[in-house]
């Protein structure tokens, strides 16, 4: 196929200071929680975007000092010399397919609390850490301005060193001294470093200038500015100082990298922004420099893509998480194969992992993160050896990948899905408020099984043990899914709680197949979230949003705490707050009468009565596996139907999030036809030693 001539403007080159990128896909500086522990995994991943067509690729932030410490979270490190070898690793991978490799160089300031290191913050001011770590930031004089700027010369010549053509200063997400240096309210100083703008605005300049004046000649220099951090004149905005900002600097790097401040602003979900989100903020700056500027807006659609080119908002494609969901996306414009983009959805499982210094996971590319370890590639998988059958049972997001990468192996694959809908959970859940585009996950799968002859598919077909012994396909995979429990089983309560045996409770499960409708009588209705993720918010804002009088209870001490991960908690509690939710957090099921629930406090075990028509407790899950229990109960007629192997995928093994019943799936399909090994750890393990040599 080759490529629509509507969507050439976004393969013109474009020069970035002394070099020229082959085309406008940026991927601009996004955290992987691979870091400098695992420089191999890193390198792999950034090197397969090279190979996906994407012209730049940026590191993570790279720590230029111990004073700028961000343990235990894993991102690039510059420390010293040492530190070259790992990020001449990432590089090279991005070199090897004609891209140009970026390292973004950051002092945290006052972000971090070195609890490695243990030297103390440096900030504008003597001030508390942005963290609970029981640490302030020491206010730097003189001489420690002498040191940043020397440690972010000898950093930007030591990336140069490493092989990195564009070299950035980094003055975002509140995570940086040289924004914090500039924000009036981090920046309490009476010196030439403070107070005005010009002053405020002094150590920004002399450090881009350390950093141009060291590697200028050679590499490109890139600045990433928050324009606006969305807290009104208190911040910086975009109609204020970061206008200002820009036209104080507008020729000196050779490209602007614009967006909002903090990361949650940043990198929104979809539960909370659209496609493009960020338009508004930056639109102004290609007004006020002819360098090129790079945006980012979760941008899937080559289409959008094409309009923010051409409306001059900017010049470079910025994505972090659509280029994590789909590496391969410029290559699938290129190619003119625009319905096999695997479009993000938005839901930052991505940002989970860096947010619990791991290396992070895709709900739609099981791939990422595996580059390297399992040798996975994102669009590659080898033919299957082994030429017999396979029947996956259930069509949610574990069945619907195992069967589209077991058809990409060439294997004759049948596909059985009890309801009238593909999907499972992720259609179900993407009629929820804000969750749209997780029915991507669906569709993508649908598109792609689509082109494959070998991939036999049938919806309403229920299969049963004796219909599986029947057909006598050797392989069975059984991902039937899961449901929600209804007697308060979860975290808090560890076994079921008999007040709850009366009918007196609803579902999660009604919810999601009925919607509101599901309730039958009038009355305040209250969520117990035990979950503590996403669930029960949203399903608290469905009730809120049809008019219930809904109280939100939580043994935690804020809604859906594991939100802070996906960076949405502050966000998911404004919304309830919003909505008129009444919250109460601290406090578990104690009790349920008709008309009336009974909460404890957690701490002190005090009780208190709710009016409560309707309680829906969003606890935990158990498998489906009634069909997996038949099977195995009648495992000695596996042979004489030809049965070789029976397998559990999914939530149907394990209730989990949607990303890990899509790895499930992958991890089948990819294992199809070997022996996995139970006493050998499945993937292979950096060893840093062999980067970082003992010296004494
Ligand atoms: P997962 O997240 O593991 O993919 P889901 O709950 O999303 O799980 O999907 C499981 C799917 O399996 C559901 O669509 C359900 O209708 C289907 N299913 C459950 N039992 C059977 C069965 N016996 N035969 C065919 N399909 C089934
Ligand atoms: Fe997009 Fe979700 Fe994947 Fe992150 S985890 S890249 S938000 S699909």
């Amino acid at each position: 196929m080759t490529r629509n001539p509507h969507y050439d403007v976004l393969f013109e080159p474009v020069r970035i200071g002394p070099l020229t990128a082959r085309n406008r896909f940026y991927q601009v500086p996004h955290c992987s929680g691979m870091g400098y522990r695992y420089p191999n995994a890193e390198a792999h991943m950034r090197g397969i975007k090279a190979e996906g067509g994407w012209a730049v690729i940026s590191t993570q932030e790279a720590e230029i000092h111990p004073t700028s410490d961000l343990t235990p979270a894993n991102e690039a490190r510059l420390w010293d010399d040492r530190d070259i070898g790992a990020l001449s690793l990432v590089a090279g991978k991005i070199h090897e397919h004609g891209s140009l490799a970026a390292i973004q160089l950051v002092h945290n300031g006052i972000h971090v609390a070195n609890r490695f290191s243990r030297m103390i913050p440096l900030g504008p001011s003597h001030v508390a850490g942005d963290g609970l770590d029981p640490v302030q930031a020491r206010g730097m004089d003189k001489s420690d301005i002498a040191d940043m700027r020397r440690w972010y010369r000898n950093a930007a010549l030591r990336a140069r060193q490493a092989g990195f053509d564009i070299i950035y200063v980094y003055a975002g997400h509140d995570m940086s001294v040289l924004q914090h240096f500039l924000s009036k309210r981090h920046n309490h100083r009476t010196d030439e470093y403070g107070g005005s703008f010009e002053n405020r605005l002094r150590l920004f300049r002399e450090i881009l200038g350390e950093v141009k004046d060291a590697v200028g000649d050679t590499c490109a220099t890139a600045v990433r500015l928050a324009v606006d951090e969305l807290i009104g004149p208190s911040g910086i905005t975009c109609d204020g100082e970061g206008r200002e900002i820009i036209e104080a600097l507008a020729e000196v790097p050779d490209l602007w990298d614009v967006n909002l401040s903090s990361w949650s602003n940043d990198s929104q979900t979809a539960r909370f922004s659209e496609e493009g989100f960020q338009e508004p903020y930056i639109r102004f700056v290609k007004s006020v420099t002819t360098k090129p500027v790079v945006g980012v807006g979760r941008y899937t659609s080559p289409d959008s893509m094409v309009r923010v080119i051409r409306q001059g908002i900017m010049d470079f494609i910025g994505a972090a998480r659509p280029s994590i969901a789909d590496p391969f996306l410029p290559k699938k414009i290129e190619e003119g194969r625009i319905d096999d983009i695997r479009e993000c959805i938005g839901c930052n499982i991505c940002t989970s992992g860096d947010n619990t210094a791991v290396p992070m996971r895709c709900t739609q590319n099981p791939t990422v993160g595996e580059e390297w370890r399992k040798g996975w590639h994102p669009e590659r998988i080898t033919r299957s050896e082994n030429a017999e059958a396979a029947l996956v049972i259930g069509g949610g997001p574990a069945g619907l990948e195992a069967t589209r990468a077991l058809a990409q192996r060439g294997v004759e694959v049948t596909l059985a899905e009890a309801g009238r809908e593909w999907g499972g959970r992720v259609s179900r859940e993407s009629r929820l408020p804000g969750l749209a585009t997780w029915a991507r996950v669906r569709d993508w799968r649908l598109g792609q099984l689509a082109a494959y002859a070998n991939a036999q598919m049938y919806l309403q077909s229920p299969l049963t043990a004796d219909d599986v012994l029947q057909y006598g396909i050797p392989h069975i995979a059984i991902a039937t899914g899961s449901h929600w429990r209804s007697d308060g089983v979860g975290r808090t309560h560890c076994l079921p709680l008999a007040y709850l045996d009366n009918g007196l409770t609803l579902s999660p499960d009604a919810l999601l197949s009925t919607g509101v409708q599901a309730i039958a009588v009038d009355g305040p209705v209250t969520v117990f979230d035990d979950d503590c993720f996403y669930m029960g918010s949203v399903l608290a804002e469905l009730l809120a949003k049809a008019g219930r009088n809904v109280t939100f209870i939580t043994p935690e001490a804020q809604v859906a705490p594991w939100s802070n991960h996906t960076l949405e908690q502050a966000r998911v509690q404004k919304r309830l707050i919003d909505l008129g939710v009444t919250i109460i957090t601290a406090s578990c099921l104690a009790g349920r009468t008709a008309g009336s629930v009974t909460i404890a406090c957690i701490y002190s075990g005090s009780t208190r009565q709710l009016d409560c028509a309707v309680l829906v407790p969003v606890t935990a899950r158990l498998p489906d596996e009634t069909l997996w229990l038949a099977l195995k109960a009648r495992e000695n007629e596996w042979a004489d139907a030809g049965i070789k192997t029976v397998t559990r995928l999914g939530d149907c093994l394990a209730p989990g999030l949607i990303a890990a019943a899509n790895y499930s799936g992958h991890q089948y399909a990819r294992d199809f036809g070997t022996q996995p090994d139970k006493d050998v750890v499945p993937f292979l393990r950096e060893d840093i030693g062999i980067l970082y040599p003992a010296t004494a």
